[in-house]
């Protein structure tokens, strides 16, 4: 109906007549009138009209009672429209009270013309579309005015009820009068507050923002009436916050990034750098505007970065380098962001990766060392496998050479001889050791034996060693560990000879001590530990580690002591291949101790085996012929001369290679010594050949090899090539003789 440019009217009067009269005056006087609704019945009737009041309504109030004031108080809220208050009578304080309930206008019945009353709509008409303009930006901004009367103590907020509840209209109450109070003390005249409304369960239901404004007055003279503004600003303040978080989180992206990030124009003006990035460019905060970042970059990949900066071009992740005002370096990542086309700022993030530089460079150099380590190795490893047969003539010879009659001169340099030959088969042998153990090739025996034979025997064997030392051999074993164990007894043994030996070496007076306990027992399983304490000249902390790699020898600026440094590196091998573990404690000129612990299983003791006992010539055979199958010449004469020794009537034949000796295997022969590498045929394809004869006392032929591949003896591999044994070069002589009497006793058995 208000769309329409007319004014629609409701009247509503007790008194019918009085009404009418209404109606008439204003009927028909006025384009601009609309419609006219007449109420007279109840005062309640009015409620009819539940959203669409019209435009201007009359409401007759007649003598004021209470509940008429309420009731204009309640059309006034409900309907919006513009309220004039009709009475009969003519009253002052009548008009103000009505005023003061909401009403807009106060007209007394009987007091004018039509035409003064048409006159009073169509100023209505116009002030109340003023008021609804007025109202629609409060309810818009959420902005009202409000009064309060210091007199009276009453703060009227009733313009800020169109766009706040009745919980915060109370609220705001006691907070103006407290906003009022605060500006009387000359605190501020703004005041921003907040406003919460919990739940039932205490859980913030609502949450908003007030803005309270006052206007100014004197302190002095303060008003009875001081008004001001109500805001809700809870949306700005909901939208501040979310800016400030997102802000706050950006800063602390910035400020904490471990890259180095920086603002800087396109020529390298910086106007913000972070901490990380201070230290790339190893600039302090204050510096950092008087400098031009551009000037660290260097000069090759940098300065194409910078080029490309210059046109905008995108950079991601590209390397270059910092060369600081101190000239070190810093190798970073560049990712570059530019503003906008128009800016010429633009956003830099440096990775610093100089750490990760270098670690790969340790770790490419590390890794060229290993490999050039292990090529050594092999190559070491090779070397001393071709070395050992001609030493095996070497210390052969100089050995059967001791046997024949030399003079005191000739025998003291043969002597030498001898000893040396052996201690360099010694370090062949070691470095065949530890290259076998690097590369896993160590197979671990699991035999029943004594350990206090073990333990006593390498006692007695350096007990030569320290016979021209003061030095005191001790031993001691645990008496509940049990006797017979089970275990790599060659390889404990050579532990043991190897951490002992090295005691009496480093130590020139006082005692060695040797010892041996049982830590723990579960089932028949044992963990053992030995320790092997020394009086000698100990071993330096910062030493105690190197000690156990290949090749690592304290020097000693007075005395020079034998050795190669691979004993503990191969005892280390040995100990933690068969899951056990050494360690040292030491005190230069005090002494070392060196442990060690393995597990081992108890063994059973077992009768004594035959090839224990000292074989018994003369229930015995001698051979008569023997077939020596080796290619080279030094060790057929070793071979022949040892024999020879022991047996002057026996009858040797010499094989060049395996073809010679598959020729000869017919003239009849009691052993065949075979090396396993000749040439045309090597010694597995003759054995093969023999064991594959037609004739029975041809192929089963006793066949010992000959071989300075100690490998031939683990996990009995040689029985996998159909041999009966072997001898490992270079030989014991008395070895030699015992295998090739075993073996003749074994074949006459089985005839
Ligand atoms: P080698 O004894 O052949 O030199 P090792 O590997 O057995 O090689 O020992 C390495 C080094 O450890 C020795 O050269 C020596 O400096 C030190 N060392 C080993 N055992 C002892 C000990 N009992 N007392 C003092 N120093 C020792």
């Amino acid at each position: 109906m208000e769309n329409r440019n007319t004014i629609d009217i409701l009247i509503i009067d007790d008194t019918a007549a009085d009404a009418r009269l209404f109606q008439l005056m204003l009927e028909d006087q006025s384009p601009l009138i609309g419609d006219i609704t007449l109420l007279t019945g109840s005062q309640a009737a009015f409620r009819t009209f539940t959203d669409q009041f019209p435009e201007i309504i009359f409401m007759n109030i007649g003598a004021f009672s209470e509940d008429q004031i309420e009731s204009l108080e309640k059309l006034v809220h409900q309907s919006q429209s513009y309220v004039i208050a009709t009475s009969d009578i003519d009253d002052h304080s009548l008009a103000e009270k009505a005023i003061r309930a909401g009403a807009q206008d106060f007209l007394v019945k009987g007091q004018f013309t039509s035409e003064e009353l048409i006159k009073m709509v169509e100023l209505a008409h116009i002030k109340h579309r003023r008021d609804k303009k007025i109202r629609w930006a409060q309810k818009t901004g959420k902005l009202a005015a409000w009064s309060y009367q210091a007199s009276t103590q009453l703060v009227d907020l009733s313009d800020a009820s169109i766009f706040l509840s009745e919980a915060q209209l109370d609220f705001l109450r006691v907070e103006v009068v407290q906003a009022v109070e605060d500006a009387l003390a000359g605190k501020s005249w703004k005041k921003e507050i907040p406003y919460t409304l919990a739940g039932d369960d205490d859980v913030v239901k609502e949450k908003k923002y007030f803005l309270l404004h006052l206007e100014p007055f004197s302190q002095e003279s303060h008003p009875d009436i001081i008004q001001g503004t109500i805001q809700d600003i809870s949306e700005r303040k909901k939208t501040l916050e979310l800016q400030e978080e997102t802000h706050q989180k950006y800063m602390d992206i910035f400020a904490n990034s471990s890259d180095g990030i920086y603002l800087s124009t396109v020529l390298g003006l910086p106007k913000e750098c972070n901490k990380s990035g201070l230290e790339i460019f190893g600039i302090s905060a204050d510096s950092m505007s008087q400098t031009n970042l551009h000037h660290f970059f260097d000069p090759k990949k940098g300065h194409e970065v910078l080029v490309d900066i210059g046109y905008k071009k995108p950079i991601k992740n590209r390397e270059i380098e910092i060369i600081r005002k101190d000239g070190s370096v810093r190798n970073c990542l560049i990712s570059v962001v530019y503003f906008s086309n128009e800016s010429d700022m633009y956003t830099g993030i440096l990775r610093d990766i100089t750490e990760r530089k270098i670690a790969e460079k340790i770790k490419r150099t590390r890794l060229l060392e290993l490999e050039s380590n292990q090529l050594k190795e092999k190559f070491i490893a090779a070397i001393s496998h071709e070395m050992r047969t001609p030493m095996n003539a070497i210390v052969g010879l100089s050995n059967l050479l001791l046997d024949t009659s030399l003079n005191d001169e000739q025998r003291g340099y043969l002597k030498s001889i001898h000893h040396s030959s052996e201690q360099l088969l010694g370090i062949l042998n070691d470095i065949l050791d530890i290259s076998s153990l690097k590369n896993g090739k160590i197979v671990f025996e699991n035999k029943n034996f004594d350990i206090h034979d073990l333990l006593h025997n390498i006692v007695h064997n350096l007990s030569y060693k320290v016979a021209d030392k003061d030095v005191r051999l001790e031993l001691s074993i645990d008496p509940q560990l049990p006797k017979i164990l089970k275990g790599d007894k060659l390889r404990i043994n050579q532990i043991l000879y190897n951490l002992a030996g090295n005691a009496v070496k480093f130590t020139d007076k006082g005692f060695v001590r040797i010892n041996c306990s049982l830590l723990g027992q579960s089932g028949d399983t044992v963990l053992v530990k030995f320790s092997i304490a020394d009086s000698g000249i100990g071993i330096p902390v910062e030493k105690q580690k190197a000690i156990f790699d290949s090749f690592t020898r304290i020097k000693y600026k007075e005395r020079i002591f034998e050795g190669t440094g691979l004993g503990l590196a191969i005892s280390k091998n040995l100990i933690e291949q068969q899951g056990g573990k050494i360690w040292v404690t030491s005190k230069p000129n005090e002494g070392s101790t060196f442990f060690f612990d393995m597990v081992l299983e108890i063994g059973e003791e077992t009768t004594p085996e035959t090839h224990t006992q000292q074989p018994s010539e003369t229930l015995i055979i001698h051979p008569n012929r023997i077939m020596i199958a080796e290619d080279n010449k030094m060790n057929q004469l070793v071979a022949r001369k040892l024999l020879t020794k022991r047996w002057p009537e026996l009858e040797i034949v010499i094989a060049n290679n395996g073809q010679e000796a598959l020729d000869l295997v017919d003239e009849h022969f009691d052993v065949i010594l075979m090396d396993l590498y000749m040439p045309v045929m090597d010694g597995y394809a003759a054995t093969k050949a023999i064991r594959e004869h037609h004739n029975p006392n041809i192929s089963t032929l006793p066949i010992l090899a000959m071989t300075a591949d100690a490998q031939i003896q683990e996990g009995d591999k040689y029985l996998k090539y159909h041999l009966d044994g072997f001898i490992v070069k270079p030989f014991d002589p008395s070895v030699l003789y015992e295998k090739i009497l075993a073996h003749l006793n074994r074949t006459h058995a089985k005839l």
